[in-house]
């Protein structure tokens, strides 16, 4: 018989950005089954993942007990997820002797070779709370500001230029503008894969006669949609966006008006696009100048333009100077600041808004106000009661090169995967490995957990309560719908607990209690009382004051800099970091697939996406397929400077031929190992989305 629920829990969804509202449908703390309900960002609506992806917090996989690793076992050898191997590596321990343990060794290094030797990665999968509280750990119990997550590997670079720019690095309108917007120009995203939902507002606004633009190197699904598809060539960005510039500049379709009285820098912007003719470019980007001629003046002349991007714009050495041309294209056009105009950076986990927001990055307390800034210091150490350190910390590339020059010594890291998620993570993990303590608060024994010293079991999505932030703003409760299991206890907890063990001595209780202190310290958030997201379900920042409705569209009359004015950064070109050459002829770029989210950690452990997308693929050209004698199915090995992996080769010509797609999910092909590590030197992203390989059958 069917099994009926006995209770529901109205909840958020835990993967992507978009932020779908969900009920969890719970027998005998069991989810059973997902429905999607009317929130302001999917209206009932779910993808695959919000509706299939919750058995992975059932999984008997799920850490249950704190681990200490033996002493006799080596920090190497191949990752395994078989839990009988998994006692060979580590012994069961209580929560008193491992938080001792943890929290112990940690101060150790802390107090012989100083504050600065520690280090913490939080995580976008946790909730608002759990970033504020972890980046409040580093900063007051470390004492340096060496804190970071995985925005650092995705929109980084997007939200240096959108700071420099505008003054504020999250969006300026919501998706659903997209159903308001004449045009809408999609670039290096593919949100029918990444973002779903989203995607179908984009799909219903075709409908009702907004003109699609897709650009991308890869022929995404929503291009079948689109009005037109600009397949530029992998890495030229800046050139195609420079010759659209150029050609609005050169047929007199700026908004002279706009320019004049809410921006700077355009007269040095104007100088420079007009080295980047449609016809100069177009060799270089691969779009004929007609085309960037069309799309120029379709952008330029509607009534409401608007602009979604993605990783494929941020994940690059120059994704700053992509992102500050989007933003130049917006600016001298007036297409921001009014409902279905302005600037969207998909954000790809569900609370990455969220988690930066509250401060987990290096270089900004919470509300990005600036560790370097003498007023913004005072703030936080009166608010926090002790002196902070005013040198921003290392991000999370920098941080996995300064372990082996012996600058870091030990790591928290809370939820996240650098294993496999960082660039040349052959590197990271060999960086990991040298710690002389790591420990790993997570749910699984992740390809990095399995580095640790000390794993602390820790709570699944639907086993506790926070708020979370999406991609438009929207703050949003995700409640607890069932217990953990065994001994695995709340982040929260855990965080406090490791937190008395560094000398700190906190006392929150109720999860509202953290987020009261937030809101206290952070204006963006002031008006939202834990009382009204519990009553309204979502409220949108900024909302400075309570009764504040909040604001989905911003910069309607100026923007957040000292001026008010937006500022112009022009941008030239610059070649990715490693470009292929006769030894590896080809060209890599990663991402994600609609199955799978990020590392695979909890996707690969939920029986239906599991069975969609078992395997690890490479998307290869069919022709460049045949070109190697192979046919799909056929295992291919990669290879660049910095490892191979081997993986099952997948037909697909949305790629351009001698590009191919790789998701960075299969822990058994971590593609990772393959990625460059070189950075983009204002966001410090590294270039995910471009490196050169060579490839071979077998
Ligand atoms: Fe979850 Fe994103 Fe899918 Fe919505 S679109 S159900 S938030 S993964």
């Amino acid at each position: 018989a069917l099994a009926v629920p006995d209770k529901q829990v109205d909840s958020v969804c835990p993967y992507c950005g978009v932020g779908c509202q969900l009920t969890y449908n719970i027998k005998d703390n069991k989810i059973l089954f997902v429905e999607g309900r009317d929130g302001p960002a999917n209206r009932e609506r779910l993808c695959v993942k919000g509706r299939y992806g919750f058995d992975y917090a059932h999984h008997p996989h799920r850490l249950t007990v704190p681990l200490i690793r033996r002493a006799d076992a080596p920090k190497s050898g191949e990752f395994t997820m078989d839990p009988a191997r998994v006692l060979d590596v580590f012994r069961e321990a209580t929560w008193e002797e491992a938080l001792d343990a943890a929290g112990g060794a940690l101060a150790r290094i802390r107090d012989t070779h100083g504050k600065r030797a520690l280090a913490g990665f939080g995580s976008a999968k946790g909730s608002n709370e759990e970033a504020y509280l972890f980046q409040k750990l580093v900063r007051t119990g470390f004492g340096s500001n060496n804190v970071d997550h995985c925005t650092r590997l995705c929109h980084a670079s997007s939200v240096a230029a959108l700071l420099e720019g505008i003054g504020s690095g999250a969006v300026s309108n919501p998706v659903m503008d997209v159903t308001l917007a004449e045009v809408v120009i999609v670039i290096g995203a593919n949100p029918t894969v990444n973002h779903p939902v989203a995607a179908t507002w984009i799909k219903n606004a075709i409908k009702n006669g907004t003109k699609l633009v897709v650009c991308d190197p890869r022929r995404s699904d929503l291009a079948r949609s689109a009005h037109r598809y600009l397949q530029f060539k992998p890495d030229t960005d800046v050139a195609l966006l420079n010759a659209m510039m150029n050609v609005i500049v050169a047929e007199g379709l700026v908004d002279q008006d706009f320019i004049a009285s809410r921006t700077i820098g355009y007269a040095e912007l104007e100088q420079n696009v007009a080295g980047y003719s449609p016809e100069l470019m177009a060799p270089i980007c691969g779009v004929d100048a007609d085309t960037i001629r069309y799309v120029a003046r379709l952008y330029a002349t509607s009534k409401a333009s608007m602009i979604l991007w993605g990783m494929g714009i941020s994940q690059h050495i120059h994704g700053t100077d992509n992102a500050r041309c989007l933003i130049a294209l917006a600016l001298m056009t007036g297409q921001i600041g009014r409902p279905g105009t302005g600037l969207h950076p998909l954000r790809g986990q569900n609370n990455v808004q969220g988690a930066s927001d509250a401060g987990l990055i290096p270089m900004m307390f919470p509300d990005y106000q600036r560790v370097d800034n003498p007023l913004a210091l005072a703030k936080f150490e009166r608010a926090w009661g002790m002196p902070l350190d005013s040198t921003p910390g290392l991000t999370v590339v920098e941080i996995m090169h300064a372990i082996p020059r012996g600058e870091i010594r030990g790591m928290y890291i809370m939820g996240e995967n650098p294993a496999m998620s960082d660039p040349d993570a052959n590197h990271a993990r060999a960086s990991l490995a040298a710690l002389d303590h790591l420990v790993v608060q997570d749910i699984f024994l992740t390809e990095t957990a399995y580095l640790a010293d000390v794993i602390l079991p820790a709570s699944a999505f639907p086993e506790k309560t926070g708020s979370f932030t999406n991609t438009d703003r929207l703050v949003q409760i995700g409640r607890q719908a069932i217990d953990p299991p065994g001994q695995a206890r709340q982040d929260l907890w855990i965080i406090q607990q490791m937190a008395a063990r560094l000398g700190l001595d906190w006392q929150y209780g109720h999860v509202s209690e953290v987020f009261d202190e937030m809101r206290r310290i952070m204006p963006s958030i002031g008006g939202i009382t834990w009382d009204r997201l519990e009553r309204e379900h979502a409220v949108t920042y900024p909302c400075t004051k309570e009764g504040d409705p909040g604001q989905p569209v911003v910069f309607t009359e100026q923007f957040p800099r000292e001026s008010g004015r937006a500022r112009f950064v022009p941008a030239d070109i610059i070649p990715a970091d490693e470009r292929p050459d006769a030894e590896y002829p080809m060209v890599l770029i990663t991402g994600r697939q609609l199955e799978h989210w990020h590392t695979g950690s909890m996707t690969r452990r939920t029986a239906v996406l599991d069975a969609i997308e078992p395997d690890p693929v490479a998307l290869v050209h069919p022709l460049d397929l045949a070109a190697l004698g192979g046919k799909p199915g056929d295992v291919v090995t990669i290879a660049s400077r910095r490892g191979e992996v081997a993986l099952y080769a997948r037909a697909d010509d949305s790629s351009p031929r001698g590009a191919i797609f790789v998701p960075f999910c299969y822990y058994e092909a971590a593609i990772n190992r393959l990625t460059n590590a070189a950075l983009d030197p204002f966001g410090k992203i590294p270039e995910f989305k471009y490196c050169a390989i060579r490839v071979a059958l077998g």
